[in-house]
């Protein structure tokens, strides 16, 4: 019986390394018994396969539809060759030193295979925190270099058992070339220390941890891409110490739960939430607070949003299954703004003061990486701090640019790599404060330019001289430095995640960048652009008296806002701001602003929000960048006013000015009638909607642009983001928003980069 023998050459692109990718292939050609062999390339794999017609067509076509969860397949590419003969399919070995283009899998959660062998007594690896396989565990955190090997990994250091290897080497096991493949004989293993860093040599670490934490104990615990602080988030106490110690005083603290139904208990879950919790990034996912009483107030003080997440490593689920805990707090082991510890004895000497004893691994964590947030609104997930799980996953570009580095903004600073037509966002470094941060930017720009071999030759940067990002790119030799307007970028960025190209009316609105007049930018409504933009709208001018210090202190900004509608007599309203801010320091706010002493200009719509925040007495001081704003949302979120303050839209020779006297005047009238403050904000947010989109329509009639991009830290607000998309809408707009990437400076590199791209091919004409 005769049938016609064919053998394929196909070449697969894209993250199809260490994704048990090999294994894959080598069960779909075995299986249908074909013959052929698999290799990397230097762009992803290459596969021959050879046997019947029909069989070799029905390889090709399921190939890419049931690959493993984790590839993330670019292109295949298929032609016909003559047939060899092989005898059998192979997995020949990867080429020492072969230049990998392909890309290294961010880390993964622990899979549902590995988690059942984890809590299976008759499985050698049970109660192994280290647990893991071709489709979960570590990744991007432990990864020194490329290609994707064992030897190129903090695993490195431990030979693996026989066991272990024989796994390691079987294209059948589900193990095969995990690079972190390990169990109890051969790989790391965790130890307890108490707060001076001494071994405690107690039997089961993990229990004893538990045991400490359920008495209230701080325990700091190395985890995936670094420590954590825990302590039990029923205990107020414990609680209240943790942010004593860590000087955090009024920062919501991000809370681990052991099960989807935990979750549920604490928070409003919809589909789109349950997917968040539940997929292998396992981000912190913002969600609305139930009732329900059990996790401690001061967990997330004034806030109607919890951040939760599930368990991701094994030791999680361990330590959850020792302590019966409903609830763990799990903040990043920092003091304040610092970068998190990843180092044993870094972190007892950073860390000492605060935990009460420490959890600690001999697995080297390679790549500091903070747990990713993501916040769940109406229309879809939003990226807040975009870390763990999905770096150094590219965002996808609509085409090709040259290697380009761009070394974002100062806080919540993020850079972005581009090679080819994909764009590498590097995990949130924070804010570019102190020394340890800007180690850790320069750290973060060799490893990545190293992992993805590229030597950019185009640097784009801040226009803010200041900025730690900005003098690094300055002082950088033999590259083309690209400087780009903040909320350019901001607009940019919007632009490039959407894959849009051509003009758009873009409002970016945030707390603070440098603008072209060197004025404070931050209430802008740009045409724009990637080559260039104008700016064609913005929040009028005031003062922002006493600089940085008005941003801690909103009060100050409200006392701006009063005088500009009032004049001096506004400390004399009769109204409960004027009556509890400190007559003196108001008076002398005032004269600053009149004398112009120390009060730079400023168009931020993030002060805005503080000064209405203020007035309306939701609070006179932070503690973090933004927390009036948030708070302001939430004491929104709680009305259904239809009301609309009116703000003024004006215009002579420049932009059109957005005015917020009549604002202010309507605000003040309320708090005179004693208006619910609830009703205050929602009438505040819907005012600012329904004035943005006004803007927006009269740009659209002056421009003929129909699109919109919306951008900027502000628009981490969901009541605004969701009002303001929806009166553009109807407007007949089509509105672009993040979701790749956040709204906020931590998506600032992404649009510097696609600026630079921009240039760089204009350049070459
Ligand atoms: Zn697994
Ligand atoms: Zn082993
Ligand atoms: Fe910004």
């Amino acid at each position: 019986m005769g049938f016609v023998k064919i053998r394929k050459e196909i070449r697969v692109t894209g993250l199809v390394q260490g994704v048990g990718f090999r294994p894959y292939v080598y069960r779909l050609a075995t299986d249908r018994n074909l013959e052929g062999n698999i290799s990397n390339t230097v762009s992803g794999v290459t596969i021959e396969v050879q046997g019947p017609l029909e069989l070799v067509e029905e390889f090709v076509s399921r190939l890419p539809q049931e690959a493993p969860a984790l590839a993330r397949i670019t292109s295949v590419a298929v032609r016909e060759i003559p047939c060899k003969p092989d005898g059998q399919f192979e997995i020949l070995p990867s080429l020492v030193g072969a230049r990998a283009d392909t890309l290294i899998s961010t880390d993964v959660a622990v899979c549902a295979d590995c988690l059942r062998e984890l809590f299976d007594p008759a499985d050698r690896r049970y109660l192994y925190p280290f647990i893991n396989c071709t489709n979960c565990g570590p990744r991007f955190s432990i990864v020194r270099g490329i290609p994707y090997d064992r030897a190129l990994t903090s695993m490195a250091v431990f030979a693996m058992c026989e066991e272990c290897r024989a796994e390691y080497e079987d294209p059948r096991n589900r193990r095969f070339h995990a690079q972190p493949n390990a169990c109890w004989k051969c790989g790391p293993h965790m130890e307890l220390w108490d707060a001076l860093g001494r071994a405690l040599g107690v039997h089961d670490p993990i229990r004893a941890a538990a045991e400490r934490l359920w008495s209230g104990q701080i325990v700091a615990i190395k985890g995936l891409g670094g420590f954590h602080l825990s302590v039990d988030a029923t205990n107020a106490a414990a609680v209240e110490r943790l942010r004593e110690r860590k000087r955090r005083f009024e920062k919501p603290l991000a809370v681990m739960v052991p099960s989807l139904d935990a979750a549920g208990r604490f928070c409003h879950v919809d589909e789109q939430g349950r997917m968040a919790l539940s997929n292998w990034q396992r981000p912190i996912v913002l969600l609305p607070k139930t009732g329900d009483g059990t996790i401690a107030d001061s967990v997330a003080p004034h806030q109607t949003d919890l951040g939760i997440f599930l368990p991701y490593t094994p030791m999680h689920h361990l330590l959850f299954a020792a302590g019966k805990f409903s609830a763990l707090v799990m903040t990043s082991g920092n003091l304040s703004e610092e970068p998190i510890a990843i180092e044993n004895r870094e972190a007892v000497e950073r860390l000492g003061g605060i935990g009460d004893a420490f959890l600690v691994h001999n697995r080297e964590i390679l790549r500091r990486c903070d747990d990713s947030v993501v916040r769940s609104t109406a229309r879809r997930l939003r990226q807040i701090r975009r870390s763990r799980g999905y770096v150094p996953a590219p965002v996808p570009l609509r085409e090709k640019v040259p290697a380009i580095l761009a070394v974002g903004g100062e806080l919540k600073n993020t850079v972005c790599l581009m090679r080819g037509n994909e764009a590498f966002l590097s995990q949130h470094i924070g804010d570019l404060e102190n020394a340890a941060a800007f180690d850790f930017f320069c750290e973060a720009v060799e490893h990545l330019s190293r992992i993805l071999e590229v030597k950019p030759a185009i640097i784009a940067h801040d226009l803010h001289p200041e900025y730690l990002s900005t003098r690094w790119a300055l002082a950088q030799e033999g590259v083309k430095l690209v400087g780009v307007q903040h909320h350019h970028a901001h607009i940019a960025a919007c632009m490039a995640e959407n894959h849009l190209d051509g003009r758009v009316i873009g409002l970016a609105l945030d707390g603070t960048g440098y603008g072209t007049d060197g004025q404070i930018w931050g209430g802008e409504a740009l045409l724009a652009d990637y080559g260039e933009f104008g700016r064609a709208g913005q929040f009028a001018y005031l003062a922002l008296p006493g600089g940085a210090a008005a941003i801690r202190e909103p009060w100050r900004m409200a006392v701006s806002y009063l005088r500009e509608a009032y004049g001096d007599d506004c400390l004399d309203l009769n109204i409960p701001f004027t009556r509890k801010i400190a007559r003196r320091k108001a008076e002398f706010v005032c004269r600053m602003i009149a004398q112009r002493i120390n009060s730079p200009l400023t168009s931020s719509c993030g002060r805005l929000f503080d000064a209405v925040a203020a007035l309306i007495g939701i609070r006179h001081e932070v503690s973090y960048e933004g927390q009036a704003a948030i708070e302001l949302e939430m004491v929104a979120r709680n009305s259904n006013d239809t009301g609309a303050y009116p703000f003024e839209l004006s215009r002579q020779d420049g932009p059109w000015q957005i005015g917020a006297r009549p604002l202010i005047e309507a605000v003040v009238d309320d708090l005179k009638r004693g208006v619910s403050v609830e009703t205050i904000g929602r009438r505040f947010h819907n005012g600012l909607e329904e004035t943005l989109a006004r803007l927006a329509c009269r740009l659209g009639e002056e421009s003929e642009l129909t699109r919109v991009c919306l951008s900027g830290g502000t628009f981490q607000n969901a009541l605004l983001l969701d009002g303001l998309t929806g009166n553009l809408q109807q407007g007949g707009f089509e509105v672009f928003t993040h979701s790749q990437v956040p709204a906020n400076d931590g998506g600032l590199s992404l649009g510097q980069a696609a600026i630079a791209a921009r240039f760089a091919r204009a350049e070459s004409k």
